[in-house]
């Protein structure tokens, strides 16, 4: 039998740690973010510097981190890097899976933050730019028509419960919908609509089933660049607006982590 690594710790550990510190101010900050162009501004604006040394993953990985510290807050971004064939930003849920599960383990984070753009419904009253904060994650695309493991694919979880922060912040709350495809086909409408989703994206759900896996608490962040059940084709009005979205996206990561810092879990 293959001896685990040394510094892999196993979720029983993670879980002590995380139930330790539910009172504690929150410290370390882990925010997962899939494609470059949402993760650069929040590296300038918090002065994160890239790792260069890469010993924190294993080598070879294209996954990029960036850590500093802000007010009182260690902070570390990671983002899944450009793919090594194609270099295209890793975007979707294997990527997201492991940045987490690798993340998860080097940096026993107090709280994963996992911003990103997203598709939003109009009939659920979604606008270009408006910028939500993520009651409950689900997947759309993995349909197992077996009891039981129909709600496996669904993977529903709920998003950590943080009142103060919408109240403070005045986001927009709704339920989000991860698969991996940019474009929807009918039956992963359905899904959708049947996940009660009003923002639908690549990751989130994948990085709620890892956090669960550790018992890390995780918040969801996402900002609409296009609208799914409108008269634009996805792709094109998601490259338009990317970067002006963006600029909402980091403003209210910002002032989420402005918000965390000095706080404990049960604060926010
Ligand atoms: N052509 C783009 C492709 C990015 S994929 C490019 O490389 O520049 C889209 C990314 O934005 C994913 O990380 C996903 O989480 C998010 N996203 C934005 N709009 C989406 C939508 N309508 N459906 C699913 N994901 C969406």
């Amino acid at each position: 039998m293959a001896m685990a690594r040394p510094e892999e710790i196993g979720a029983e550990a993670v879980k002590e740690l995380a139930t330790e510190r539910s009172g504690a101010p929150i410290t370390n900050i882990l925010i997962i973010i899939a494609m470059q162009t949402e993760a650069i501004p929040l590296v300038n604006k918090f002065q994160l510097s890239e790792d260069t040394d890469q010993s924190l993953f294993p080598k070879g990985v294209p996954w990029v981190r960036y850590h500093g510290t802000y007010k009182d807050l260690h902070v570390n971004l990671i983002w899944p890097g450009k793919d090594l064939v194609f270099g295209v930003d890793s975007v979707g849920t294997v990527s997201a899976s492991l940045v987490t599960y690798s993340s998860i383990q080097a940096l026993k984070p107090d709280l994963i933050i996992n911003a990103g753009t997203a598709g939003g419904f109009r009939a659920k009253g979604a606008c270009v730019g408006d910028v939500y904060l993520v009651s409950d994650v689900a997947f759309h695309d993995r349909r197992i028509p077996i009891p039981v493991f129909d709600m496996y694919g669904i993977g529903a979880r709920q998003a950590l419960f943080t009142p103060n922060i919408i109240k403070e912040l005045n986001l927009k709350v709704g339920k989000l919908s991860t698969g991996d495809s940019l474009d929807m086909t009918p039956q992963d409408e359905a899904s959708i609509l049947a996940n009660d989703a009003t923002v639908k994206d690549m990751e989130g759900a994948a990085v709620a089933y890892v956090a669960d896996l550790f018992s890390v608490p995780a918040i969801f962040i996402k900002a609409v660049t296009d609208i799914v059940d409108g008269e634009k084709p996805t792709a094109e009005e998601f490259i338009k607006n990317l970067l002006a979205v963006t600029a909402a996206l980091d403003k209210a990561v910002s002032q989420v982590i402005d918000f965390i810092s000095a706080k404990c879990l049960s604060h926010l």
